[in-house]
């Protein structure tokens, strides 16, 4: 007879009055008696008595029989190993799986759970919740396992920063060997298909009524065995050691933002994939521009007379010079756009230069210029400040 859903949830002792240790008479004394006292022909119309003496029954269903008794004690013993009671709700963080001696290295094998009827749904849906969880997959050795990702810093010139750059970043940590390669296997050799496991990296390990798959210890679940280990490495295929990493940094990259180098963070274990690396760039600031975006922004200083008049300045760029047309009349910190003139887009095209423009307003003033400005002041008809009210 195969497990039951129920034998996890009712303590069958428990219905019949009795400790888990009860002998065999002991059991069939407490069940003659109970069923006698809530037998329906004794309790006509009561289904208080009717339930009871069905769980009475179903008790010593399987507490009188001594191979069930063997299989429901074994079941009740994982729960009560720290389990608890798989089929209350989401409680006990990482699922049954933990619940094992050494069950971080325990899992559950689907594929055999199916044979033995409904324990498979069970188990199936534990698996399932396990997986979600996080926890109870990401088990050390247990297959293959993507390395983590890393995190650097570089720190660019402005100049850099606007036209793209290859830094060379230095890594300190583990990387793969560098006399095997990460293989493990001494120079000339190969890993050999783990002959414990045929390369599955599991064996299965039968626990009462249940298989479970555990870690091959011969190979450590990677299902491949090194026979002459790389001296350098141990066999372990890894060492610490500090790695140059070129990083492309793309055209026009800002201050702060990250760069993703795929495939350049820690290695995997057992075949996985390496994690990745991020780059946060720092760009210096320029002495001359801000920015904004792809535009660049440059203060430009103009005389009153050629605010007043209007004028041609000439402005830097990035990339040489350009002549800004100021229109007559133009007042301070009216900013013009010369487009196309910006940073360059990694995408292609260019952001615009922003002129704003700065009146100046001399410090001092020779006779001849204090005689134009009175003259000029003399002029003034409209009050500037009429608009507010004072
Ligand atoms: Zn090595
Ligand atoms: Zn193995």
């Amino acid at each position: 007879m195969a497990p039951q859903r129920e034998w996890f949830e009712k303590d069958y002792y428990a219905v019949l009055g009795l400790q888990k240790g009860a002998t065999e008479k002991e059991i069939t004394r407490a069940y003659r008696k109970l069923a006698k006292e809530h037998h329906p022909d004794a309790n006509p119309g009561n289904k208080d008595a009717e339930e009871k003496f069905k769980d009475i029954s179903a008790a010593y269903d399987v507490l009188g029989d001594a191979a069930k008794r063997k299989e429901y004690d074994e079941v009740r013993n994982m729960v009560a190993s720290g389990a608890g009671n798989p089929f209350a709700g989401a409680g006990g963080g990482g699922g049954f799986a933990n619940g094992f001696p050494g069950g971080g290295n325990i899992r559950f094998e689907t594929g055999d759970m199916d044979d033995i009827g409904g324990l498979g749904d069970i188990l199936g849906n534990l698996f399932g919740r396990g997986r979600r969880g996080g926890a109870t997959t990401r088990q050390p050795g247990a297959g293959p396992r993507r390395g983590g990702d890393l995190e650097a810093e570089v720190h660019l010139s402005f100049d850099d920063a606007v036209r793209g750059a290859t830094i060379a970043v230095q890594l300190t940590g583990a990387a793969p060997c560098h006399t095997c390669g990460g293989t493990g296997a001494a120079p000339g050799t190969v890993p050999q298909t783990c002959p414990q496991c045929n390369g599955v990296g599991t064996q299965a390990v039968d626990q009462g009524p249940f298989s479970f798959s555990q870690i091959c210890p011969r190979c450590g679940g990677s299902g491949r065995v090194v026979d002459k280990p790389c001296a350098t490495c141990g066999g372990g295929g890894a060492e610490t050691r500090t790695r140059e990493v070129k990083v492309r940094i793309p055209v026009g990259v800002a201050d702060g933002q990250r760069v993703r180098v795929k495939g350049k963070g820690t290695p995997g274990n057992n075949g996985g994939p390496p994690g990745d690396l991020y780059v946060t760039v720092h760009v210096a600031p320029h002495s001359l521009f801000g920015r904004r975006n792809n535009d660049l922004l440059l203060r430009v200083p103009v005389t009153f007379s050629e605010a007043a008049l209007g004028a041609e300045v000439k402005v830097p760029t990035l990339d040489g010079s350009v002549t800004v047309r100021i229109p007559p009349g133009t007042t301070s910190g009216k900013t013009l756009r010369v487009r196309g003139r910006g940073l360059p887009k990694a995408a292609g095209g260019a952001g615009d230069l922003l002129v704003t423009v700065d009146i100046v307003v001399p410090q001092t003033l020779s006779d001849e210029q204090r005689q134009a400005v009175e003259a000029l002041a003399a002029t003034d008809s409209a009050n500037p400040r009429a608009h507010l009210g004072v």
